[in-house]
């Protein structure tokens, strides 16, 4: 999506030749580094998740501030309309539902373990990153063509976020993981 990347916030491919490291600097069993690589997944998408809804809030905040100022008439703003009124009550409700989610999962973490809450993180994780790209692109929308511009953060949301549904698991692994899990029950 023409995102190159750079800074602090980005992804970098390391490759390290020849290297070395001194036995009292090694974590874990040796050849068992990938593993613990991958466990910090689980808590690691609950911080995408509070991101993104932090993201939410950003965007709802520049889509309610664009709605009021921008007159379409004499006398009539965006913010009359009720496509953009249903906009940002859909989206309240959306981040409220999402922020929730998240604390239920956060909780669960707590007292019973990332291991024993993987269905919780596999919902934040598709609801939350779904919410999130819904909400940027109503942003972008009231904002015209000035939300596709890099005069506002929208567009470097929108840009950056899109890999919300692919990293950490696509959504669709995700779904499918949850249905096996739910579907475990029903077995005959
Ligand atoms: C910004 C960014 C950051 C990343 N950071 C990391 C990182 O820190 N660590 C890391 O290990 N990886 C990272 N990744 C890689 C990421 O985990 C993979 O891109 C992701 O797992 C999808 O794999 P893939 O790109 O090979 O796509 P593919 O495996 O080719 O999948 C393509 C699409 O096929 C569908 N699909 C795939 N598998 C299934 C399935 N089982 N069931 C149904 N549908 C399916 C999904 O729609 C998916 O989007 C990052 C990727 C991005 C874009």
């Amino acid at each position: 999506m023409g995102h190159t990347g750079g800074g602090w916030e980005s992804h970098a491919e390391i490759k390290f030749n020849d290297c070395k490291v001194p036995l009292t600097n090694v974590l874990g069993k040796d050849g068992a580094g990938f593993a613990i690589a991958q466990a910090r997944l689980g808590p690691g998408r609950i911080h995408h998740c509070m991101r993104w809804i932090g993201i939410c809030e950003r965007s709802l905040d520049l889509m309610c501030k664009r709605a009021v100022s921008r007159a379409i008439a004499e006398g009539e703003y965006l913010s009359d309309k009720q496509t953009i009124q249903n906009w940002i009550s859909e989206s309240r409700a959306e981040i409220n539902a999402a922020r929730l989610l998240v604390q239920d999962a956060a909780h669960k973490i707590d007292i019973q373990g990332a291991k024993n809450t993987r269905a919780e993180i596999s919902i934040i994780k598709f609801f939350c990153a779904d919410i999130l790209q819904k909400v940027i692109d109503r942003a972008i929308q009231v904002h015209g063509a000035l939300g596709m511009t890099d005069d506002l953060i929208l567009s470097y949301f929108y840009r950056h976020e899109r890999a919300a549904r692919i990293y950490d698991g696509a959504d669709e692994v995700h779904k499918s993981r949850l249905a096996r899990a739910i579907l475990k029950k029903y077995k005959v």
